[in-house]
């Protein structure tokens, strides 16, 4: 995952389903491609905010439209059968592996400061 947060933009893409798995047994996870971006959302309270990923490929879509954003501490549930824009950043199981003892265990606030 790529963690640039300033690149909050929208693309037309199909809708990706949550938890989807190839017939393989392979899955690609979103967390390890280089689309998927960690972006600060507002909170309530000015100077907090959220962290939600996105899909910067534009993969991710509401089914009515537009662009669908998770919660960070969800990306690692964030999995596709088949993707022709996934760009593995590494070994996906290191990288998962390593990301699931970093991440939150809620959806958390931060302070701007
Ligand atoms: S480009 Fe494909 S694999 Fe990469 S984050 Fe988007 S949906 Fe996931």
């Amino acid at each position: 995952m790529s963690n640039s947060r300033s690149e909050i933009e929208n693309y037309d893409a199909p809708v990706l389903e949550n938890g989807e798995e190839a017939q393989t047994g392979t899955k690609i996870y979103c967390a390890n491609c280089i689309h998927c971006k960690l972006v600060p959302a507002p909170a309530e309270t000015s100077g907090q905010f959220y962290l939600r990923v996105r899909c910067d490929a534009g993969k991710w879509k509401k089914k009515l439209g537009g662009e669908k954003q998770y919660k960070y501490f969800t990306v690692t549930r964030r999995s596709i059968a088949f993707c022709e824009s996934y760009e593995p950043m590494g070994d996906s199981e290191e990288f998962l592996s390593d990301l699931r003892r970093t991440l939150p265990i809620r959806d958390e606030i931060y302070d701007k400061d």
